[in-house]
C-alpha cells in the first residue's frame, strides 16, 4: 500500500482529486455512542491546541463535565442543547472528591448519556485520568481516551523552551510538586532526580518550590542551574519568570508567580532569547 505523502498526493491527482477536496465535517469520525465516557484532554489553554477528536466530541456529546484548568472559552463549541457541568473548585470550597466525580460520570453514562469528561492538558499527565478510567472500567462503563497537549511540553513551547534539544538534554523528567495529601511528594527520590536529567519539568510545583529547590540542591544540583517559571502558558496572560536554583528563596521573597505554572529546571532556558516567539501582538489572537 502506498503510504508516503508523495504517492498519496499522486494517487489523488490520478483520481482527479487534489488537496483541499476534503472537509472536516465530511470525515468519518468515530461515533460517540450513548452510555460512553470520552476522557478528553483539552490542551494547555489556547483553544487552537485542542485535537480534532476533542472538537468532534464537543459536537456529539450530551453532557460535558469539565475541570478548573480547562479554558472556558473552548466551551463555546459545545453543541447547543448539551449540558455543561463543572467539576472543579467553586467559590473557595474544596474540590469535589475524585470518587464523587467518578461516581457522577458513572451515573451519567449509566443513564444513557454521551459523557465528555474534559480535562486540561493531557488527561494522563498528572490529571488523574487513570484513576477515573479505573472507576469506569470497574463499573463496566465503556470509555475512550483522547490525549491532549500537556502543559509541560506544549506550554513550554509557547515560552520558547524546547523540552529537549540535542545540545542541552537527551532526557527530561516530568514530576509533580504535590502529592495527594497536598504535600511535597515524599516518594520522589529527589537526590536521584537531581542527578538523572539535565532538564526537570515540574507540575504543581509553585507551592513547595522552596522545599523542592532545597531537595534538588541537597541532591547535588548546581546553584547556578537556571529555573524558569511559565504561568498561564499559551494564554494571552502568559508570563515567564527566570531565576536560578540557588536564588529561589530571594526570588520568592520578591515575586509571586501566577498559577497555573510550570517550573522548569535546566539550561533549555538558554534557547529562549532565540526561540521566544509568542509576543504581545500574537497574544491578542484568541485561538492561540
Ligand atoms: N493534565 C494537565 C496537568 C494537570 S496538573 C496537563 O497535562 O497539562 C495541574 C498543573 O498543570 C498545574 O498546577 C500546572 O503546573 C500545570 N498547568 C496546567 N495548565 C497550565 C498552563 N496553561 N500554564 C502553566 N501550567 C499549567
Amino acid at each position: 500500500m502506498k503510504t508516503d505523502a508523495k504517492s498519496k498526493l499522486e494517487s489523488w491527482a490520478e483520481a482527479g482529486t487534489a488537496p483541499g477536496f476534503a472537509r472536516l465535517d465530511g470525515e468519518a469520525f468515530p461515533v460517540f455512542e450513548p452510555g460512553w465516557v470520552w476522557l478528553v484532554g483539552a490542551g494547555p489553554g489556547a483553544p487552537g491546541l485542542m485535537s480534532l477528536l476533542c472538537y468532534h466530541a464537543m459536537q456529539a456529546c450530551d453532557v460535558v463535565v469539565y475541570d478548573a484548568l480547562v479554558n472556558p472559552d473552548i466551551l463555546r463549541w459545545v453543541r447547543l442543547g448539551a449540558e455543561i457541568q463543572y467539576a472543579g473548585k467553586r467559590g473557595g470550597k474544596p474540590s469535589p472528591l475524585q470518587r464523587d466525580i467518578s461516581e457522577r460520570l458513572i451515573e451519567l453514562a449509566s443513564s444513557g448519556k454521551r459523557v465528555l469528561r474534559l480535562k486540561g492538558g493531557d488527561p494522563f499527565m498528572f490529571g488523574r485520568g487513570g484513576e477515573e478510567c479505573q472507576h469506569l472500567a470497574k463499573a463496566g462503563i465503556p470509555f475512550r481516551i483522547v490525549p491532549g497537549i500537556t502543559s509541560g511540553v506544549g506550554g513550554l513551547a509557547y515560552a520558547g523552551l524546547p523540552a529537549t534539544h540535542r545540545d542541552t538534554n537527551h532526557s527530561v523528567i516530568f514530576l509533580t510538586g504535590h502529592d495527594a495529601s497536598g504535600k511535597m511528594p515524599a516518594n520522589v527520590d529527589w537526590a536521584a532526580v537531581a542527578r538523572a536529567s539535565p532538564v526537570i519539568v515540574m507540575y504543581m510545583a509553585v507551592k513547595h518550590l522552596s522545599e523542592i529547590a532545597r531537595a534538588l540542591r541537597d541532591g547535588g544540583r548546581a546553584d547556578r542551574d537556571p529555573l524558569t517559571i511559565v504561568s498561564n502558558a499559551t494564554m494571552p496572560d502568559q508570563t515567564v519568570l527566570e531565576t536560578t536554583l540557588g536564588a529561589v528563596d530571594e526570588f520568592l521573597a520578591a515575586n509571586t508567580p501566577a498559577t497555573p505554572a510550570i517550573v522548569v529546571l535546566g539550561r533549555i532556558s538558554e534557547w529562549r532569547p532565540i526561540l521566544d516567539w509568542y509576543d504581545s501582538r500574537l497574544k491578542e489572537n484568541p485561538i492561540g
